[in-house]
């Protein structure tokens, strides 16, 4: 059985010390769940949450990575950097960061291979905007996304892949628990056609837009949904909290 993961996107938000306190208040929240939580903090932040979840049950994740080692890049952060203080998982293709810093189908390949390359858990995140839902456009453009973001990667037991559709990011309109499956279904499938049957069936596929305490259940216990991306419900300890104890 595939198992859930529930990970925190807390985007542009919480200083250090609000990340500190988040962590102590969550920690007791979310201290009996089976399932794996993850909370990916702005940069500023990581080291802070690192050491405050040490031997807890929370992991820590970054939102995103240069595909270089090093070099002349300023302002950004690599892989390298990422895994030498303890991340264990990184968020790439957010559509944020296609949107607003013009990331490419190639530059989410590139920083996926770099990942994998030094051990980091991708979460890589696809999804289609309103104007291509409504012109029935969604599985070609995730079909596409999915084929570029994984071109020439063998190996994609690590990699985490989030349904988001761009139209339910932060809008509070959630996609229908029916709509949502029907997609990681065709996720499952596009990677059963690249990558086979085994590896399709182990694929963990989340699903992320406008999750709430009082949808996650319903949407996680779909039969292709293995958990969520979570957005603005993850800046509040106690709601994050009920969406990763949506199963106790
Ligand atoms: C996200 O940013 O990945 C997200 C899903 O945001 P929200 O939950 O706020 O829609």
């Amino acid at each position: 059985m595939r198992r859930k993961i529930i990970a925190g996107n807390w985007k542009m938000n919480k200083l250090p010390n609000e990340a500190l306190d988040f962590i102590t208040e969550l920690e007791p929240l979310v201290k009996n769940s089976e399932n794996e939580i993850v909370l990916c903090v702005p940069y500023i932040d990581l080291f802070y949450t690192l050491l405050n979840a040490q031997g807890t049950n929370i992991k820590i994740g970054a939102q995103n990575m240069h595909w270089e080692k090093e070099g002349a890049y300023t302002g950004e952060i690599s892989s390298e950097m990422l895994k030498a203080i303890g991340v264990e998982y990184v968020i790439i293709g957010h559509s944020e960061r296609r949107k607003y810093f013009n990331e490419t189908d190639e530059d989410v390949n590139k920083k996926i291979i770099k990942a994998l390359e030094v051990g980091l858990k991708p979460i890589v995140c696809v999804g289609e905007t309103l104007e291509e839902r409504e012109n029935h456009k969604e599985k070609e453009v995730i079909k596409n996304q999915i084929e570029k973001a994984f071109k020439n990667i063998k190996d994609i037991s690590n990699v985490i892949i989030a349904y988001e559709p761009i139209w339910a990011i932060g809008t509070g309109k959630t996609a229908t628990s029916e709509d949502a499956n029907e997609i990681t279904k065709f996720i499952r499938e596009e990677i059963l056609k690249i990558y086979g049957k085994d590896v399709a069936d182990c694929a963990i596929i989340l699903y992320g837009g406008s999750v709430k305490p009082n949808n996650a259940k319903e949407l996680f216990e779909m039969s292709d949904i293995d958990g969520g991306l979570i957005g603005g419900a993850s800046l509040n300890a106690k709601d994050f909290a009920n969406i990763v104890n949506y199963n106790i």
